[in-house]
């Protein structure tokens, strides 16, 4: 087990860790709550007793459990990697022009915008996230696409690829989204032809990705930009503190605040059952279980976050500010 090294300081054995992961999958792999989403046709396929857990260091140490290999669409994850591109396409000021920072406390897929700004409230919830796809700079639709591919290579640290079936079937379904867009071209929000904005859109939430692939990337928002596996930079390391502070506030929709008060570290989930989050300097967590609460996030991947939280002592905000420290090495 992990053990308490000195006040508000973590040492934890690799080996330990291992076993922490492994027993957290035994434990709730019985968990039997929740659906798995099926408003998108092709995700209602998949089965709901998939489930893995796995954890990338800094340093590049992996702990995994499960079916990490599986494949997956990374559905609103995705939204995380492109708001930094955004950021990075035009800048801080710009990009808050277009959307807020503020939690909806609402579902992810609210037909909402500040009443005051027309802005959608945050990046991380879908009338913020396709205004912030709306962004990313590119000549045409395949161009702006291989930037969004090129930006995944780049966290993943391997090429990634769009599920033609997923995609196509949320695009063919996807009133609530298109309703949306159509609200932000009307205030200004959008300016760019809105059915290239939702195509990209839709194709960055169908990428292909594993729970492997998730602890990756977010070990990478861990360690300043940097894929420690693959030791090449991701993102500017200055937008670091924007993408991880939206993820933190809102990542986790009508569920942030209570994430944040009980896990309390930045976060964010998707549809497809799997929940990315980012121990700032320490690593990067992925979990992959596709039933859903009511909130669209995974049920045992919430319930496994809270219990890492808590034996690794990773909240933010207790034990010396997420100070756990895994040696190297066996
Ligand atoms: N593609 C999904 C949608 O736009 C993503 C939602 C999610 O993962 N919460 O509805």
């Amino acid at each position: 087990m992990a053990k308490q090294a000195n006040s508000g300081d973590l040492e934890i054995n690799p080996s330990s860790l291992l076993s922490v992961l492994q027993d957290l999958h035994s434990k709730y792999k019985s968990l039997q709550e929740g659906a798995v989403a099926n408003y998108i046709p092709e995700l209602a396929k998949v089965n709901p007793d998939l489930f893995s857990i796995c954890i990338v260091t800094v340093d590049g140490q992996v702990y995994e459990v499960g079916d990490y290999q599986q494949l997956f669409t990374i559905q609103s994850i995705s939204k995380v990697f492109a708001y930094g591109l955004a950021l990075e396409d035009h800048g801080r000021d710009y990009v808050l022009t277009r959307v807020g920072v503020e939690p909806t406390g609402d579902a992810f897929n609210s037909i909402i915008l500040d009443e005051q700004s027309k802005r959608p409230y945050n990046p991380m919830v879908n009338a913020g996230a396709i205004a912030t796809t709306s962004l990313i700079k590119g000549t045409g639709a395949t161009e702006r696409l291989n930037r969004v591919l090129d930006m995944f290579h780049r966290y993943t640290g391997h090429d990634v690829f769009v599920d033609i079936s997923v995609f196509t079937s949320e695009r063919s379904t996807g009133h609530r989204n298109r309703a949306m867009a159509h609200l932000m071209l009307n205030f200004g929000m959008i300016d760019q032809n809105i059915e290239q904005a939702l195509d990209l859109y839709f194709q960055q939430c169908a990428v292909i990705v594993n729970c492997h692939d998730l602890a990756v990337m977010a070990a990478t928002l861990a360690n300043k930009g940097v894929n420690p596996i693959t030791g090449k930079r991701a993102v500017d390391h200055q937008y670091i503190k924007d993408i991880l502070s939206v993820m933190y506030t809102c990542g986790m929709y009508n569920f942030a605040g209570e994430w944040a008060y009980t896990v309390g570290i930045p976060a964010k989930s998707g549809v497809c059952g799997g929940i990315l989050a980012v121990v700032p300097n320490q690593m990067g967590i992925g979990v992959f279980s596709p039933p859903l609460d009511a909130r669209g996030n995974s049920v045992r991947g919430v319930e496994v976050c809270k219990e890492l939280s808590q034996q690794l002592c990773l909240h933010m905000f207790a034990c010396g500010g997420g100070s756990s420290k895994i040696e190297s090495g066996e």
